[in-house]
């Protein structure tokens, strides 16, 4: 069985085709600067790599172009589009509606375009992408998997904000969490990397990259994370500024005479590690200006490490300890000298990283010390795997009869 995987962003598109009898990547591809001149997509089949440079005004001629490639006689690995079984896309944003990933459908699709509001600059191209997907690929099945999809088993204690209830009921106003796949993803590793069963696991996940967010997962299920309505609560990141007193906002707004777009795009795009440093958003330029004695760089770091020590100490209380404490993504999976600050003084968790283990890139390893009660793993994340395989079940599950079945979350 081979599956698409389609990840559509703000102005870019990455895909993946995977053979599912062994989980190999056939081949791999990333559009850029789609509606913006200059657009070019890069693709990979093996050790090849083919750019085609071509404006693209819109993700429905940036799907064209992938199948296009996919095909190609040099550097395609289909000679035809019937060889895709399955489509999957990755949604940004589920509202509360889907707690699991679905079989596309005009319902799923009207419910996914409710939410644009929550997600306005990835939905309306996943939306685009997935239109243009069942008319390139008619009678293919299509699956949506949400990015907040795996969170949706947090108690309400945990996703209610301290406002009106009314204000929950009448706008959905909550918590929803996001880089599920990730977290789900890494927990089910860890798992294996413990030797136990996930139902039996209480880890902490700390996906850090350019955006990041931390997940305590009990028994394979979230209970709690870090992101929250939307991307920006909880860690600062590379250009998101994280938790701040909700007060700051309007009085920015005030000061610097911001309308709301202009203070999220503030909040979003020009806070953060950039913000702090001055430097880059790029945790490498940051922590190579850190090492020259940059002390704005520096002081971005501490801000860094703190706020994800501060959200480790809070998850083990939630889970009241931890078997494990994973990193992945960009930043956990390469920095050593992030995760060595974050893990500085954890012993009381009985979580201590050996230094020789934590030497390492992007690779799967355990780094604590032997013996440590709490075990911490570097996991490299593998979102597209995981949407492809919850694609693939989806499409088995969904090939038996409907008739009486509910694929929506209650
Ligand atoms: P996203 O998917 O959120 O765009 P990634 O997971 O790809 O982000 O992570 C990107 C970030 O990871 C980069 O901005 C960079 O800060 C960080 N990063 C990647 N490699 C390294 C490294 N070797 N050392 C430090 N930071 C790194």
């Amino acid at each position: 069985m081979k599956v698409l995987v389609i990840n559509c962003g703000s102005s870019s598109l990455k895909y993946q085709l995977l053979d599912m009898k062994d989980q190999s990547v056939l081949a791999q591809g990333l559009v850029e600067r789609i509606g913006l001149c200059g657009s070019q997509l890069t693709h990979r089949q093996g050790k090849l790599e083919k750019v085609a440079f071509q404006d693209m005004s819109s993700h429905a001629e940036a799907i064209s172009l992938t199948l296009d490639m996919l095909m190609n006689s040099e550097f395609g690995v289909v000679s035809n589009l019937q060889e895709i079984s399955a489509v999957g896309h990755r949604v940004v944003h589920g509202g509360e509606k889907f707690s699991s990933s679905v079989l596309i459908d005009e319902a799923v699709i009207k419910t996914i375009n409710k939410y644009i509001e929550l997600a306005p600059l990835h939905t309306p191209k996943i939306v685009t992408g997935i239109a243009t997907c069942r008319k390139l690929l008619p009678g293919i099945p299509q699956v949506a998997v949400f990015d907040t999809a795996f969170h949706q088993t947090m108690p309400p204690k945990a996703f209610l904000y301290g406002l009106p209830y009314e204000l929950y009921e009448k706008y959905k106003i909550r918590k929803y969490g996001f880089h599920g796949s990730s977290h789900k993803y890494v927990s089910m590793k860890a798992a294996e990397m413990l030797g136990k069963p996930l139902a039996e696991t209480k880890l902490i996940t700390c996906h850090l990259g350019n955006g990041s967010s931390v997940a305590a997962v009990k028994g394979g299920k979230s209970v709690e994370t870090s992101m929250g309505f939307t991307p920006l609560e909880g860690l600062l990141m590379g250009t998101r500024s994280g938790n701040l007193d909700p007060a700051v906002v309007t009085f920015i707004m005030e000061k610097e005479n911001l309308n709301p777009e202009e203070v999220n795009d503030f909040l979003n795009q020009k806070s953060g590690v950039l913000g702090i440093s001055g430097v880059s958003s790029d945790f490498r330029d940051i922590e190579d200006a850190a090492s020259k004695g940059n002390t704005r760089a520096q002081l971005a770091l501490d801000m860094f490490a703190y706020v994800v020590k501060h959200y480790i100490g809070a998850y083990a209380t939630v889970l009241n300890g931890a078997d494990a404490i994973v990193f992945t993504a960009g930043l956990g999976e390469n920095s050593v000298s992030m995760r060595k600050e974050i893990m500085r003084d954890l012993d009381y968790l009985g979580a201590e990283i050996d230094p020789l283990k934590n030497n390492v890139r992007g690779k799967e390893r355990e780094i604590s010390r032997d013996g440590a009660s709490c075990r911490v793993f570097v996991i490299p994340t593998n979102e597209e795997l995981m949407i492809a395989q919850e694609t693939a079940e989806v499409v088995c599950h969904c090939s038996r009869p409907l008739k009486g079945r509910n694929v929506y979350a209650s």
